[in-house]
């Protein structure tokens, strides 16, 4: 049987979907208790995935999933640098 590479899997806040960790933002909370996106998926700190859709981020946002995954309320900037994360701007 070929040996087959794992794929890490995490699951959106959003919509609970499970997806390659490529293809999710990574949102971490670092130690000094601020929010930002994780673009080396390395960071250590309490993280917390999305895809990359509005629908998502606005769900996570709505629901209040990120403030419970994070424990920490995210700053406007920390949502639109979100938004423009995901419009790939
Ligand atoms: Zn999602």
């Amino acid at each position: 049987m070929p040996r087959v590479k794992k794929i890490p899997q995490r699951i959106c806040v959003g919509c609970r979907q499970t997806r390659g960790k490529k293809e999710l933002i990574r949102i971490v909370r670092t130690p000094d208790y601020k929010v930002i996106i994780d673009h080396t998926g390395k960071m250590s700190g309490r993280g917390a995935y999305l895809c990359r859709r509005a629908e998502c981020l606005r769900a996570a946002l709505d629901g209040k999933q990120l403030v419970r995954a994070l424990h920490l309320e995210l700053s406007q900037e920390v949502i639109a640098d979100l938004e423009k994360e995901i419009s790939g701007e």
